[in-house]
């Protein structure tokens, strides 16, 4: 018998998520240096952190020695939702809080539901704890909420819900999201992942923390990876009812986020320039790849977040050419989506780089 045979069949059954391809590892493959590559594979803000977070990452440097509060940031998001702090939990990472909602609900012999293309780490999520989940096949890309409701079972305790989706940029409207919940049995928690949410047009958000008060199963999850450019400190936090946020409390790691994260959130969450500022330079790349994907007359999923996943006759190749070139996107393969390839939008000059090294990779090879 070995290590692996005593090990859970279910923790042998999971295949690890794959990161973007760090720019560290393409520079030392291909041989240039890094200042010479541009990573659009992983959906971080191109404009960095915003300048009020570095100062007080600069600022907490100084309280190292001591544990974690995070006192401050609860509040400051409470005073950001309108929720009391009860309602609210923080997550090393919203992948933290992913998993402690799974840990809290999903034991082997109980079930969750998500779509097909849907955030890779919901299938860990689930499978870590020994639950099945049940994979609902997408309607365009998207999650398809009345499939998804036709495939709960007496054992399902969890349906996961990312709007937008990553990786395919599709969002459900809220109405359908609000009726799809109110339909479900009321001892079914719903995870709703909002992570791209402040990337949204203004006309296309809506505030669910107001729907707490009639969900009491319902959690919300935001990031500060995303817009907020906090990627590399791993914070997030999630909206729920006290019920929920009490048990995620008991089995959270007690200082599970650091000092500096905490400090961070806490300026970037109100550092309106940056985010203005951010959201302005995504939507002006959005219009600027999606016209030159248009005319290179390559489909793409209508974007809603900070990245467009386009079509290819040979995304493999395409993107080996374009790694030749520097420029790292996300193949989609992993995902099922082997014909596509996932870029971030970056800055105007990152844009037009990748938007070269794509009309390059197009040409046809003629040796
Ligand atoms: C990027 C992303 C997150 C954020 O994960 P963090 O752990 O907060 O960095 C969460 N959900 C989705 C769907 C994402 O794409």
């Amino acid at each position: 018998m070995t290590l692996i045979d005593r090990s859970h069949p279910y923790v042998r059954a999971i295949s690890p998520y794959q990161p973007g391809k760090p720019i560290t590892e393409v520079a030392r493959e291909i041989g240039i240096p890094v200042e010479g590559i541009i990573k659009l594979a992983s959906n971080e803000n191109p404009l960095g952190m915003s300048p009020k977070a570095r100062k007080a990452v600069e600022g907490a440097i100084a309280g190292l020695q001591r544990y974690p509060d995070d006192y401050d940031l609860k509040h400051a998001l409470a005073v950001h939702t309108g929720l009391p702090m009860e309602q609210i939990v923080l997550g090393n990472g919203s992948n933290d809080i992913l998993d402690l909602i799974a840990r809290v609900f999903l034991a082997p012999g109980s079930s969750a539901v998500c779509a097909q293309y849907a955030f890779a780490v919901y299938p860990l999520a689930t499978m870590t704890t020994g639950a099945e989940i049940i994979v609902v096949p997408a309607r365009d890309f998207g999650h398809d909420l009345d499939a998804m409701r036709a495939v709960l079972r007496p054992d399902t305790r969890l349906v996961w819900i990312a709007n937008p989706n990553n990786p395919t940029g599709t969002l459900l409207p809220h109405q359908e999201v609000h009726d799809f919940i109110a339909a479900l049995p009321p001892d079914v928690i719903v995870v709703l992942d909002e992570a791209y949410n402040e990337y949204l047009a203004p006309a296309d958000r809506a505030f669910t923390g107001g729907w707490l008060a009639e969900f009491p199963n319902l959690l919300i999850i935001r990031t500060f990876s995303k817009i907020y450019g906090l990627a590399g400190l791993r914070i997030g936090y999630g909206i729920a009812s006290a019920e929920i946020v009490g048990l995620m409390n008991r089995i959270r790691q007690p200082f599970n986020c650091n000092n500096l994260a905490l400090a961070a959130a806490v300026a970037a969450l109100e550092d309106y320039d940056f985010l203005a500022e951010s959201f302005a330079v995504n939507q002006a790349g959005m219009t600027k790849i999606t016209a030159a994907l248009k005319r290179l007359g390559l489909d793409y999923i209508p974007p809603h977040g900070n990245f467009i996943t386009f079509r290819l006759k040979d995304a493999r190749g395409i993107n080996e050419k374009l790694l030749q070139q520097g420029v790292i996107v996300r193949p989609l393969a992993g995902y099922g989506m082997p014909d596509w390839l996932r870029v971030t939008i970056g800055t105007e000059a990152e844009n037009t780089r990748f938007l070269a090294a794509l009309e390059e990779a197009l040409i046809p090879n003629l040796f």
